[in-house]
């Protein structure tokens, strides 16, 4: 799983978005996938391949990710792909660029135990919808502006009433018909949670609420527009279904991706381990969750009770802190930097006094430019450090 690229041939690095790099980061990771498995069934690009204007700018990721010869690719669409694209460009915008069928969709794979649902979250917005559906985006963001919500903009979008039926509908087959237990993963640009943030889904409770009836069977929800990693609030209190927002690869100097293994246990065909690891910002993930498909039986969700034998559901999540980078930036190299640094202004403040006072006026700019990027790290760390300690 790769996501927000947001290749630009032109841009350069801005709000800690490395545009230059993206480039550079995705060759990285089709080589590692090249070396090291010999079979991945599945790219899937979570959105925002492109920062804008996919007539230009969609060739050369393509042309990237091509060089993983023997692996389909799924391409989902973020807010970035509908960039300096006209309303009337749209509707060909899928097919055109990314060979793309229909704007949302599911495949089953696994023999029949697992179904990939990849949702489409531009349905209702501004930037990728025309007509009633971008009518219904406006009158979303003034409601959610009104209800001082936090992910009233603009570059969010919500699932229509159509797709959420859809939805409905493709996890009642697996959950509820289908009887070979069948899991499902489920994929989407904008995020679901954690609640309160501004990249938030405009429906994100209505399809947490739909996911969350069918939860004995969906086993993850993987996302990305947020750009930094989250494991999301639990799904319900009884339930921890990973809902996972995956980091941006424009986002930081630093490598990030992931990769989903299910296992689906052969001497117990009702229990599924999903195990994600990957990098973030290059904080390597690692998480793990073991769960039992519960039949549900009635035909139906509604009005059914659920057998509730939760003991089989384990959630572990391990973020290791100690190799923070990937990408050839060592941490051990940024420290006689920054101690160089600190003996040269120690130096030069021992000089004052021989020294122009304008010379000291360089400093702030001089220093922060060094400072940055361990300072930005050190923080990040701090911030999975208390994700870790929550966990516990
Ligand atoms: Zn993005």
């Amino acid at each position: 799983m790769i996501t927000d690229v947001h290749f630009h041939a032109s841009r350069k690095s801005e709000y800690g978005r490395h545009y230059q790099l993206a480039l550079k980061k995705l060759n990285q990771i089709v080589d590692h996938i090249n070396a090291n498995y010999s079979k991945i069934d599945l790219l899937v690009d979570i959105g925002d391949l492109v920062d804008s204007d996919p007539a230009r700018n969609t060739q050369k990721p393509l042309a990237v990710l091509d060089r993983l010869a023997d692996i389909e690719k799924v391409h989902l669409l973020g807010n970035h792909d509908y960039g300096c694209v006209a309303p009337s460009e749209i509707d060909q915008l899928h097919a055109l660029y990314y060979k793309m069928s229909s704007r949302y969709s599911s495949k089953i794979v696994n023999n029949d135990r697992l179904k990939l649902i990849f949702l489409d979250s531009n349905d209702i917005s501004t930037y990728g919808a025309t007509g009633s559906k971008k009518q219904t985006a406006v009158e979303e963001i003034a409601k959610l502006e009104r209800a001082k919500q936090n992910n009233a903009r603009d570059y969010n979008g919500g699932i229509g009433t159509q797709q959420l039926a859809w939805l409905k509908q493709e996890l009642h087959e697996s959950c509820i018909e289908n009887h070979s237990h069948q899991r499902v993963l489920i994929f989407l640009h904008d995020a679901l949670l954690p609640i309160g943030n501004a990249m938030l889904l405009f429906n994100s409770q209505d399809v947490l609420d739909l996911i969350a009836s069918f939860d004995n069977c969906v086993l993850s929800v993987f996302s990305g527009h947020v750009h930094d990693f989250h494991e999301g609030q639990q799904l319900t209190r009884s339930d921890p279904i990973p809902v996972l927002t995956l980091g941006g690869i424009v986002q930081s100097p630093f490598q990030s991706y992931g990769f989903c293994d299910v296992y689906h246990h052969h001497e117990d065909p009702t229990m599924t381990t999903l195990h994600v690891h990957g990098l973030d910002f290059g904080h390597q993930i690692d998480l793990t969750y073991s769960s039992r498909y519960r039949y549900l039986g009635g035909g139906g969700v509604d009005g059914v009770e659920k057998e509730e034998n939760l003991s089989e559901r384990r959630l572990n999540l391990r973020i290791d802190t100690t190799t923070p980078f990937d990408d050839g930036f060592q941490f051990d190299t940024v420290i006689p930097n920054v101690v160089t640094i600190l003996a040269i202004l120690i130096l030069l403040r021992s000089l004052k006094r021989y020294v122009k006072k304008k010379m000291f006026l360089c400093f702030p700019s001089y220093t922060s430019s060094f400072y940055f990027i361990p300072i930005k790290t050190l923080n990040r760390k701090k911030v999975v450090s208390n994700e870790l300690i929550e966990k516990l």
